[in-house]
C-alpha cells in the first residue's frame, strides 16, 4: 500500500502577492488580467469570503467583491518562488508530480524510514515552507492520488487531513462528503448530479453505473470507483520537472471532437518540434483540455518508447481526448506537453523500428524546411476539413519531394538525379 501525499499551496498567486507587498496583506486581493477572457487567477482568502473564486471571470469576481485589489499576475515571480517549494518536497522523495506550480503529488512509500510516515513527512513539508518562504500550504495523506487530492481540500487553508487507509473506514470517511469536493467533477457538472439525487460520495459510490452515465457518460463507473477511494494511478514524476507543451485559449469555444483533435494536432506539432530541435524524447504525452464552464480535464500517457514526432504524439493526444466525455464538448482551451524527457539515443537500436524511425526523419526534414521557408509546411488535416489521412502540403515543393520519397528520401533522389545525367 502507498502513501500519497497531496500538496497544494494556498490561494498561491495571491499569497505571493501578499508577501511581495505588504500593503495587500488581508486583504481582498484579485490575481488576473482585465481582458474580454479575463478571468481571476487567484483569490485572496478575504476575496473568497465574499464569494469571489479562482476561475471565475473577473467581472463576475468583482460584482461580488467590488473592493478588491485587482492584481496583474506576474508568472516569472510565482514560477521561481514554485521552484522552491518543489525544491522543499524533493527532500523528502524524488518521486514528485507537479499538477501546477502551486499543487503536487508526492509517493512517500519509500521514505519512511528516513522520515516517519506520510503524516509526519507532510508536517515537516507544511513547516518547511512556513519557515522558509513565509507562505502556507495544506497537505492530504493518503494511499491514493485521488484520496489524498480530495482530502488536501477539506481544511483549507493551512489544513492537514489524514485519510483512513483501511478501505472500509476509507469509504465511510468519503461517503458524506458533498460531490463538489470531487476532484473531476465541474461546476456544472455537479447541481446536474445533485438533481439526478447524487448529493454525496456516498450516493455516487452506491450509485447504478447507466442512470450515473446520464450525467457522467463513459466516465460513470470510473467515477463510482473514485467515490468509494479505489485509484491506482503512480505518482509519474517528471524529469527533473523539464517538460515542453504548448496551449490555446480560445477566443471562441471549439465544439466536436475533430475541431478538437485538430487543435490536439497543432499543439503536437509545436511539441514535436521542440523536441526534435533540442534533441530529445518524451516518456510521457499530456494532454488538458479546459471546457467552457472551467472543468479541467487532464490525461497523460506513458510510453514504452520515447517519442518526438508529430505523429506520434498525436496519436497518444487522440487517445487520451477519447477517454473524455466530449461530444457535446465546447472547448476553451487545449494543451499537449511532453514530460519525462530524456536525451536522443546515440547508438541505433539493435533492431530499430523502421516506422518510428521514419516518423522521426520526417519530423526532422520537416522542421528544416519550415526554418527556411518560414512554417511552408503544414499538415494537411490542419488545412482540411476532412481529410483523415495525414499527408504533408507545402510550398516549397523542391524539399518536399525529399519528405514525401519514403525511407531514404534525400539520397535516393541524388543517387536518381546522377544516373540521369
Ligand atoms: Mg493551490
Amino acid at each position: 500500500m502507498r502513501t500519497i501525499l497531496h500538496v497544494d499551496m494556498d490561494a498561491f498567486y495571491a499569497s505571493v502577492e501578499e508577501l511581495d507587498d505588504p500593503s495587500l496583506r488581508g486583504k481582498a486581493v484579485l490575481v488576473g488580467g482585465a481582458f474580454r477572457r479575463g478571468v481571476v487567477a487567484a483569490a485572496s482568502y478575504a476575496a473568497r469570503k465574499k464569494g469571489a473564486r479562482s476561475a471565475m471571470p473577473m467581472a463576475e469576481a468583482l460584482r461580488r467583491c467590488p473592493e478588491a485589489i485587482v492584481v496583474p499576475p506576474r508568472r516569472e515571480r510565482y514560477a521561481e518562488v514554485s521552484a522552491r517549494v518543489f525544491a522543499i518536497f524533493r527532500r523528502y522523495t524524488p518521486l514528485v508530480e507537479g499538477l501546477s506550480l502551486d499543487e503536487a503529488f508526492l509517493d512517500v512509500t519509500e521514505s519512511a524510514s528516513l522520515f516517519g510516515d506520510g503524516e509526519a513527512i507532510a508536517r515537516a513539508i507544511r513547516a518547511a515552507i512556513r519557515a522558509e518562504l513565509s507562505l502556507t500550504a495544506s497537505a492530504g495523506v493518503a494511499s491514493s492520488k485521488f484520496v489524498a487530492k480530495v482530502s488536501s481540500d477539506l481544511e483549507k487553508p493551512d489544513g492537514l487531513v489524514v485519510a483512513p487507509r483501511d478501505p472500509r473506514e476509507l469509504a465511510a470517511f468519503l461517503a458524506p462528503l458533498a460531490v463538489d469536493r470531487m476532484w473531476g467533477i465541474g461546476p456544472k457538472t455537479a447541481p446536474r448530479l445533485r438533481e439526478l439525487g447524487f448529493k454525496t460520495f456516498g450516493d455516487l459510490a452506491a450509485a447504478n453505473v447507466a442512470s450515473l452515465a446520464l450525467v457522467l457518460g463513459n466516465m460513470a463507473a470510473r467515477a463510482k470507483e473514485l467515490a468509494r477511494g479505489q485509484d491506482d494511478r503512480e505518482v509519474v514524476p517528471f524529469g527533473d520537472a523539464k517538460s515542453i507543451g504548448s496551449e490555446s485559449t480560445y477566443e471562441h469555444d471549439i465544439h466536436g471532437f475533430e475541431a478538437i483533435s485538430r487543435a490536439v494536432l497543432s499543439h503536437a506539432e509545436i511539441v514535436a518540434r521542440r523536441l526534435v530541435a533540442e534533441k530529445l524524447r518524451a516518456r510521457t504525452v499530456a494532454v488538458k483540455i479546459k471546457l467552457a464552464d472551467f472543468t479541467l480535464l487532464s490525461r497523460q500517457a506513458s510510453l514504452e518508447e520515447p517519442v518526438c514526432d508529430t505523429q506520434s504524439i498525436h496519436e497518444v493526444g487522440k487517445e487520451l481526448m477519447s477517454r473524455f466525455p466530449l461530444q457535446d464538448a465546447r472547448v476553451r482551451l487545449v494543451g499537449v506537453a511532453a514530460h519525462g524527457l530524456v536525451e536522443e539515443p546515440h547508438t541505433r537500436p539493435l533492431f530499430p523500428d523502421v516506422e518510428r524511425e521514419r516518423r522521426v526523419r520526417i519530423e526532422r526534414l520537416v522542421g528544416a524546411v519550415n526554418e527556411k521557408h518560414e512554417g511552408a509546411v503544414t499538415r494537411a488535416t490542419l488545412l482540411e476539413e476532412h481529410r483523415r489521412r495525414e499527408t504533408w502540403v507545402g510550398v516549397a515543393k523542391e524539399d518536399l519531394a525529399k519528405v514525401v520519397t519514403d525511407g531514404e528520401g534525400p539520397q535516393r533522389n541524388d543517387r536518381d538525379r546522377r544516373s540521369r545525367r
